[in-house]
């Protein structure tokens, strides 16, 4: 028989569920909320995201985080995903939100510092704080680069019914958040559903 309960948007299955990466850093971090369930729920979570995300991310991956770090993280992807929610409707986002997202990278922000580098110079970006008042800075600093960009007009939802997922798409055919998660879960289950006709 054909398996069509195949969890919504994850690569491997229900009890362990991946979150979707690859997508601009702010959308992959507003992406850890599908409709299965949060995959930011716990520091664990986070850390495994960090993991995930960590060549993209200035900051190297710290041994552990804890609630604080958590819920700083958990409050810039709010402010994130009720922006884009406003800017991709057309309307003006909310000044609250905004100013939050400032507030997020003021309380971290980037220093270019000079280090040595044999006998050149060299330039590193540092934060000092807390790992979640960092990471959150710098996640609300990528979210201010995609807002602010007029491709944000092109970030759609995954076409699956049952799917919140966003995506900027490279091309203009692309339809679904993973094609070898909804797309494929998609298939599988028309596919059923013809042959049920039968
Ligand atoms: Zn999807």
């Amino acid at each position: 028989m054909t398996n069509v309960s195949i969890a919504p948007c994850t690569i491997s299955g229900m009890s362990d569920t991946v979150p979707l990466t690859g997508e601009p850093l702010a959308l992959d971090l507003v992406n850890t909320r599908p409709s299965t369930g949060d995959q930011l729920a716990t520091p664990r979570d986070l850390l495994a995201w960090w993991t995930l995300e960590a060549d993209r991310l200035s900051d190297e991956v710290p041994r552990e985080v804890g609630d604080e770090d958590l819920a700083a993280v958990l409050a810039v992807r709010e402010h994130i995903a009720r922006v884009l929610d406003h800017v991709r409707r057309g309307e003006r986002p909310p000044a609250a939100d905004l100013s939050a997202l400032n507030q997020a990278q003021r309380a971290a922000p980037a220093i270019s510092e000079l280090v040595r580098d044999g006998s050149a110079l060299a330039v590193t970006r540092r934060r000092e704080g807390a790992p979640g008042v960092r990471l959150a800075a710098e996640l609300a600093e990528a979210a201010a680069g995609l807002l602010a960009d007029p491709a944000v007009g092109k970030i759609r939802k995954c076409a699956a019914d049952d799917c919140v997922l966003l995506f900027l798409p490279s091309h203009p055919r692309r339809r679904w958040c993973s094609a070898t998660g909804c797309g494929n879960r998609v298939r599988v289950a028309r596919h059923y559903q013809r042959h049920k006709a039968d």
